[in-house]
């Protein structure tokens, strides 16, 4: 209630000739929707998934219409891990060290069903079962492989959870308490 007394106290000192064409918003709001609409994801991939993301981002499904479309190739520069392929026990490490050079706050998709469960390649002794077993995942996409479609969705969920933490956490607990 006080955060909106303070609100309607700005908007009473805004013009009345300007009312029509002055937005007015909390600054955390105003950086969560800048954040949620320019992610900036890690340019690696790991095996077949990652010819689909490389797709999303050419012009035919045009990633740049949300923003998105700015892959980077340093870790420090990138706030969103795309993890697009087979991981193996092997390369965890270095995949792991690339999570941690990126800054907070920062995000993580599994795409495919190798990355949320081992894929075809479940039984092997040399791959990660589901990388939720090494990082923290945000959004799983699935699919052998996923559409770019799917990708370009499943950063779309990703900003809603941006946007909207409180949202998604409430969606969860429901889906919780059905199961
Ligand atoms: S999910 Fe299918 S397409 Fe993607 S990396 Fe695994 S085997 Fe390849």
């Amino acid at each position: 209630m006080e955060e909106r007394g303070i609100v309607v106290e700005v908007i009473d000192i805004v013009p009345p000739i300007l009312k029509n064409n002055v937005i007015v918003v909390k600054v955390d709001q105003l950086f969560k929707w800048a954040h949620a609409n320019s992610i900036w994801p890690l340019s690696s991939g790991l095996a077949c998934c990652a010819i689909e993301m490389m797709s999303c981002a050419a012009a035919r499904f045009d990633l740049s219409r949300f923003g998105y479309e700015v892959f980077r190739p340093c870790p420090r520069q990138a706030d969103l891990l795309i993890v697009a392929g087979t991981l193996t026990w092997k390369m965890t490490p270095p995949l792991i060290r690339l999570y941690e050079e990126m800054p907070e706050p920062k995000y993580v998709i599994a795409m495919g069903s190798c990355a949320i469960g081992g894929g075809p390649f479940a039984d092997s002794y040399s791959v990660v079962p589901g990388i939720h077993e090494v990082l923290p995942v945000d959004v799983y996409i699935p699919g052998c492989p996923p559409r770019p479609e799917a990708l370009i969705d499943g950063m779309l969920k990703l900003r809603e959870k941006i946007m909207h933490p409180e949202r998604v956490e409430e969606e969860r607990k429901a889906r919780l308490m059905e199961a």
